[in-house]
């Protein structure tokens, strides 16, 4: 039997013309802020139905510019959810914003729009909607309330590229949508992120912000122009560029795109169809509205069935090299948030869905043996602490 190797959550799928593309930008002109990157914003604006994109750094990144073009500064509030990556919540900290949490909803575990509206207040100036899992938010609603408040909704799409509502891709439904593209991601660029948006508005504020805030358009001086040498800082922004040669991975990643999704869509499934009849869990669910991009798959442990709590389940897959994870630790929990006087206890559908989830092996490169692997272990281990 040849040797067992330890199956992450999540992992790239880079293929030899991918290597190929990266090396061609290494030996052209440009390695950043070449055509590349324009070309990787246009295809994946395109792919996803938006008017403008720009790529960034990273998603974390793609977030603070976002909460820049939306203009939340101190004072302001920022409400999302906090059953996410803490970079869904930073972004507004890194503008002096404020985060309120809203619960989300139990069997998706997206954001609740009935919690949005309970904490929206004076000081509210955007919401952050989470695409949990890969699985859309409730659209339709959460921009029917931020149209009649005048919010602005800035969508963290990081799990979600590909992802379609009500047959409207991700990407082209809310005020601003994030990707982010890092390996476990849905496809990836190494580090990288991107804001797409339909907004001349936002976009410029976005590209000036990737830059130190920097323009070198006439029209918009604000002071004479000096000459040919002269720019102006106008706003206090930073260096989120991407490189070319990041660009030129993701572009040659987002031509499987497809495949990929078609791939998560498969494993899922097989999943699904293999658990059905495991009482001990609860499995994921999908919105008939909704095609979910599947970055991750979540099972819930129903733990008044099972004799152990999730800490034992988890080493015990562990143990068999199936890399089980949790996604994620409410975001308030963590010290930082803490000392700023966040409490726990105040989202008792996140916070209950915390204690039993785990997440299962799920990438495109992942082989059926390796789903198969997975089934069996989270099958035995089950039937071995079942009451
Ligand atoms: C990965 C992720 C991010 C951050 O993206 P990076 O590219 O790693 O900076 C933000 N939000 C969520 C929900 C994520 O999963």
């Amino acid at each position: 039997m040849p040797a067992r190797s330890f199956l992450p959550y999540g992992h790239q799928w880079i293929f030899d013309d991918d290597i190929e593309a990266v090396i061609s930008v290494l030996r052209s002109e440009w390695i950043t802020q070449g055509p590349l990157i324009e070309r990787f914003e246009r295809a994946v604006a395109e792919r996803c139905g938006a008017r403008y994109a720009v790529a960034m750094s990273s998603g974390t990144a793609a977030l603070h510019a976002a909460c820049f073009a939306a203009g939340i500064r101190a004072g302001d509030e920022v409400i999302t959810t906090p059953l996410s990556f803490v970079a869904t919540a930073n972004c507004a900290l890194y503008q002096r914003g404020t985060p309120v949490f809203a619960d989300v909803r139990p069997d998706t575990l997206t954001i609740d729009v009935k919690a949005i509206a309970d904490k929206i207040s004076r000081k509210t100036k955007a919401i952050i909607p989470m695409d949990y899992a890969g699985h859309p938010c409730d659209f339709d609603a959460i921009l029917v309330l931020a149209k009649r408040q005048g919010l602005t909704v800035i969508e963290d799409a990081a799990h979600a590229l590909g992802a379609v509502y009500r047959g409207r891709p991700v990407g082209a439904l809310s005020d601003m949508t994030v990707f982010s593209f890092h390996p476990v991601k849905l496809l990836t660029t190494g580090e990288g992120g991107m804001v797409l948006t339909n907004s001349d508005h936002f976009y410029g504020r976005l590209r000036v912000f990737r830059t130190h805030g920097i323009t070198r358009q006439a029209e918009q001086y604000q002071d004479e122009d000096q000459g040919p040498w002269y720019y102006e800082m106008q706003e206090l922004g930073y260096n989120y560029r991407i490189t070319d040669f990041q660009c030129g991975l993701g572009l040659s990643q987002l031509q499987k795109l497809d495949r990929f999704l078609a791939r998560r869509q498969h494993i899922a499934a097989r999943y699904t169809a293999a658990f059905s009849d495991v009482s001990e869990i609860t499995l994921p669910v999908t919105l008939p509205q909704c095609e979910s991009a599947w970055h991750l798959y979540i099972i819930r442990l129903n733990l008044e069935r099972l004799r152990v709590g999730r800490g034992q389940i988890f080493m015990a897959l562990r143990s068999q090299d199936i890399g089980v994870n949790v996604h994620y630790i409410p975001i308030p929990w963590h010290p930082h948030y803490r000392r700023l006087g966040y409490q726990k206890g105040q989202w008792p559908v996140a916070e209950a869905a915390y204690e039993g989830m785990l997440s299962l092996p799920i990438w495109p490169g992942m082989a059926n043996d390796d789903v198969d692997r997975t089934v069996d272990a989270v099958r035995s281990v089950l039937a071995e602490y079942r009451k």
